[in-house]
């Protein structure tokens, strides 16, 4: 498919985020977040849900995670321009709660597999458990899975930890950066390796 016409594509999907009411996390949002980047993304980045910050611009990963995710990509030369940024729930969840099983099952259904089409990029990084879960299945723990590359359905996951969790907690970060440094070196291999 042409350039232009994924791109209008996803566009098109972002546009039914914005007006979607498909759960219950509709009532609560100030703006849904459909996610950013372009529609020919190599990779796209996954996390959790909107924060207070994202809510408030619409868009993904803007808060200190993001800032901090930032600096976690530059370090390994990944330009933001390859990548596609989104959330598995695109509405903010109350107090910053957990995404509910249901409201994951409705917008992972409805939005993310869509744009996943579309965009159809060599790897999903999924960022933390939820991403991690809803992806991989239940079974799926981060703290097992973190830094390895994991396949499901024709498609190439990599595990890491949320950046968030990393502002909290030191050892996270530690890892966080031992994984990026693992997805750099996994990022400049060829694209037919495996
Ligand atoms: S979280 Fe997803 S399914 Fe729920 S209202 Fe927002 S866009 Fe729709």
């Amino acid at each position: 498919m042409a350039i232009e016409d994924s791109s209008e594509q996803l566009e098109n999907l972002a546009s039914g985020i914005r007006r979607c009411i498909a759960c219950r996390l509709h009532e609560s949002r100030r703006l849904a977040v459909p996610g950013e980047g372009p529609a020919n993304a190599e990779i796209v980045l996954l996390g959790e849900g909107p924060g207070g910050k994202e809510d408030a611009t619409g868009r993904p990963f803007v808060g200190p995670a993001g800032r901090y995710l930032d600096k976690l990509l530059q370090s390994q030369g990944i330009s933001r321009n390859r990548l596609f940024i989104t959330n598995c729930v695109k509405c903010r969840p109350p107090e910053n709660r957990t995404p509910r099983r249901d409201e994951l099952k409705t917008c992972t259904s409805t939005w993310l597999e869509r744009q996943l089409e579309l965009i159809s990029p060599r790897t999903v990084v999924l960022l933390g458990q939820v991403a991690a879960r809803q992806m991989l299945g239940d079974t799926a723990t981060v703290s097992e899975l973190h830094g390895t590359v994991q396949e499901r359905d024709g498609r190439r996951y990599f595990v890491t930890y949320h950046p968030a969790a990393a502002l909290r907690f030191d050892w996270i970060a530690a890892t966080l950066r031992e994984d990026f440094e693992v997805l750099g070196k996994l990022l400049a291999q060829p694209t037919d390796s495996p």
